[in-house]
């Protein structure tokens, strides 16, 4: 049977952790559709297995997840699988998350927050530490265009409405974080001034989908 727990905010420029059972899926709810979201995710009973860009790009064959697509571990284990997009489905796993040197290169002084200690944030309130900071994260309703030469990429703001959601069906008992990016000079959020805003997220038990989860990419011949 499908139930959800209340939603939890996570507040502009804060970051989340939730613990998913395999089965258990996490949605993610752009409430005012304008805010990029980073991810991670990791082996609930061996944090030195991480949810990787680099061999989920490799498994799928694409540059970002569609409906039905797999994330897999640096272990290539599936970890979390997308069963919904009410988005048009642009999405990144590209760009590196920000963290406090990123808004010093783009001219802060002292400190802003940032994805990466957002995702600390996240966790610790989980009682939980991740081994390291990890650049890499599945950046949800990021609007990262390659351009028409397929080398040179362009950085936009998000195209999602407000209440347009993905969800997340942990494949494995994981740990899974989000920042509400806090972002406010790049123009990556969408839809005006550039403010960071909060999203929420929903944990939701026993999730249908008819969605397998996809099986690694192999060449034909
Ligand atoms: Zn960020």
């Amino acid at each position: 049977m499908t139930s959800s727990s209340p939603s939890i905010t996570v507040p502009a420029g804060h970051g989340k952790a939730v613990r998913l059972a395999a089965g258990q899926a996490v949605r993610v709810v752009n409430t005012h559709g304008t805010q990029v979201v980073d991810c991670w995710a990791w082996n609930a009973y061996d944090l030195s297995e991480y949810m990787c860009m680099e061999t989920t790009r490799v498994w799928n064959q694409r540059l970002n997840p569609l409906t039905g697509d797999s994330f897999v571990t640096n272990q290539r284990h599936p970890i979390l699988t997308v069963v919904e997009d009410t988005t048009p489905g642009v999405h990144d796993t590209f760009m590196a998350a920000c963290d406090r040197k990123r808004y010093e290169l783009l001219g802060v002084r002292g400190y802003h927050r940032n994805c990466c200690d957002n995702m600390f944030e996240g966790m610790f309130e989980l009682g939980v530490t991740p081994p390291r900071a990890n650049l890499a994260s599945f950046n949800i309703f990021m609007n990262i265009r390659v351009q028409p030469d397929g080398i040179t990429l362009h950085t936009l703001p998000t195209v999602t409405k407000p209440g347009e959601y993905i969800t997340l069906r942990a494949e494995m008992d994981c740990f899974v974080a989000f920042s509400a990016c806090p972002q406010d000079i790049v123009k990556i959020q969408g839809q005006g001034d550039n403010t960071p805003k909060p999203v929420d997220i929903v944990v939701i038990d026993g999730f249908h989908s008819d969605l397998p989860g996809t099986q690694t990419w192999v060449p034909e011949d």
